[in-house]
């Protein structure tokens, strides 16, 4: 009989009913490390005081009011965004999913608008995750997303990752745009180089291709930087945002320069919960926080440190892991023992991992996360290694 909860994910028997900082506790006390975030999304940590405190005043104010109407928060959100990025408009959107589809939507309408309707062609990489939908699924192209979901949306390819020749030998003047994540998430935590990120941009410039950064896990500060594309010195013309701009409530965004967005007038896109009151309180909270200097600063501190250990950690147990890679508070190791084994020692030990592709355990922990809790990471790592080898 299929449960009632329609069993699309196989979930790990933990039942957490609270969270605090870095930390997750279960109903009989017992108490996780979190170092997923709920794969990036908890960003300044569980019961975050300042965010309870932005979404406890708007809920006794005002929920929801639809787009038909100014909408409290949404001005003061994007104009920090547009101040703080490349961007001259952002749309707000519930998910990642839904800023992909506007991501491409744009892409597409702009071409249509230049009187060049056949330009709809985007191009991505291998290994990329942009979302479940019929758009986001077609520009994986992975056989495990759009197998058995009938025909795939027209109009994507992808090449091998980081793989240049293949990039410019894909990009035609039928390609509306190019779509990217500066470090790859679900495909393992690999970062693009910087001299990729770089050749991305001129290769748009020359052919005239819009660059879309996906930087829905990567972003928000999670590298050190508030966007991780900000490494290269290179910008997109549209970026989708969402994870941890909401710091645990439903957010997404697509930012993008005047240029790009020219196409999406008054009718052409909508959403009935993007950019509602709740998640505009939050988010903006989140952003107010985030973007600083003292903050980033703090955060690449803090990677620096917890990627040192991991190393170390590596060293001591060479039949469990194999390297770490990653940027800022976004890491992968790759194990050598299979990665779900790892990630259920930790379990046990009491520290959350997220499996990724390529047998890879990712740590994406608060960006709040303190010297204690990393110190507390490495040692409950290390017993998780101890027992596998048991
Ligand atoms: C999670 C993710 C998405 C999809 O976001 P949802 O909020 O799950 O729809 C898209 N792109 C990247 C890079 C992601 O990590």
């Amino acid at each position: 009989m299929i449960p009632s909860i329609l069993p699309t994910y196989n979930r790990a028997p933990l039942n957490f009913v609270k969270g605090e900082g870095c930390w997750l506790i279960e109903e009989d006390g017992r108490r996780f490390l979190d170092m997923g975030s709920g794969i990036a999304v908890t960003l300044l940590g569980h019961s975050n005081p300042i965010l309870i405190e932005a979404l406890t005043r708007q809920a006794n104010a005002l929920w929801h009011v639809s787009n038909l109407y100014q909408v409290a928060g949404q001005q003061s959100l994007a104009d920090q965004l547009v101040d703080a990025t490349f961007a001259d408009t952002a749309f707000f959107t519930n998910s990642g999913t839904e800023a992909c589809e506007l991501a491409i939507k744009m892409a597409r309408k702009y071409w249509f608008d230049q009187g060049d309707a056949d330009r709809i062609e985007v191009v991505a990489f291998e290994g990329c995750f942009h979302g479940r939908s019929t758009a986001a699924i077609a520009a994986s192209g992975a056989e495990k997303m759009v197998k058995g979901f009938g025909p795939v949306l027209e109009g994507f390819t992808q090449v091998p990752f980081a793989d240049h020749d293949a990039l410019r030998a894909a990009v035609s003047d039928r390609t509306a745009a190019i779509i990217v994540e500066p470090v790859q998430g679900e495909g393992g935590i690999m970062p693009l180089p910087d001299v990729c990120l770089k050749g991305l941009r001129d290769l748009c410039d020359e052919t005239g291709a819009l660059l879309i950064f996906d930087e829905v896990q990567c972003g928000m500060g999670r590298t050190g930087r508030l966007f991780a594309h900000e490494w290269a010195g290179v910008t997109p013309d549209i970026m989708m945002v969402a994870k941890g701009i909401g710091g645990g409530f439903p957010l997404g965004a697509v930012l993008a320069t005047e240029d790009a967005a020219s196409g999406m007038t008054a009718g052409t896109h909508g959403s009935t919960y993007g950019g509602n009151p709740l998640a505009m309180s939050v988010g903006n909270a989140v952003m107010q926080t985030v973007a600083n200097e003292a903050f980033l600063a703090e955060v690449s501190r803090k990677a620096g440190a917890l990627r040192q250990k991991l190393e170390g950690l590596v060293a001591t147990h060479p039949d469990v892991f194999e390297s770490v890679r990653g940027a800022g508070l976004m890491i992968g190791i790759k194990c050598k023992a299979l990665n779900m084994d790892v990630v259920n020692a930790g379990y046990d030990a009491g520290v959350i991992t997220i499996p990724a592709a390529d047998n890879v355990i990712r740590l994406l922990p608060a960006l709040t996360i303190t010297d204690d809790d990393i110190a507390e990471a490495l040692t409950r790592l290390d017993q998780a290694a101890t027992a596998l080898k048991a």
